[in-house]
């Protein structure tokens, strides 16, 4: 299928940049939808080199305080729509509370939940 639209930058927080979908509302004769922002997590390959880093070495050392943390962020991230096999799903969205598409940060979630440091980035639920 034909991409009737493309994605204008109005928005960059640095950790992630907010896009309006702009529809070619003139060649498709096609009405604007309601929900036209998307969100999409930004990847800082160093950070993220160093959260991996952290969030495995705290897998092996397995400290209990870490542990509690890990297992009650997971717990959000199981019922979570972006949540596939542990990762934050890039090719997932869903809607954040303010009606805007947000797609997952690609991270993975048993070691970024294990780093004190990280935070849920696309929807802050954590
Ligand atoms: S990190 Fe946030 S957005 Fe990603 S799966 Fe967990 S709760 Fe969902």
């Amino acid at each position: 299928m034909k991409k009737n639209y493309s994605l204008q930058l109005i928005e960059d927080r640095g950790s992630v940049k907010v896009y309006k979908k702009i529809y070619d509302t003139e060649n498709n004769n096609l009405e604007q939808p309601e929900n036209t922002e998307v969100v999409v997590p930004q990847v800082n390959y160093l950070k993220a080199a160093k959260g991996y880093v952290v969030g495995t070495l705290n897998q092996i050392i397995q400290d209990p305080e870490i542990e509690a943390l890990a297992e009650a962020r997971l717990t959000i991230c199981r019922e979570c729509p972006l949540f596939n096999a542990y990762k934050c799903d890039a090719s997932r969205t869903t809607l954040n509370d303010k009606g805007q598409t947000v797609h997952g940060c690609t991270c993975n979630l048993k070691k970024k939940v294990r780093n004190k440091d990280e935070k849920c980035t696309p929807l802050g639920k954590w």
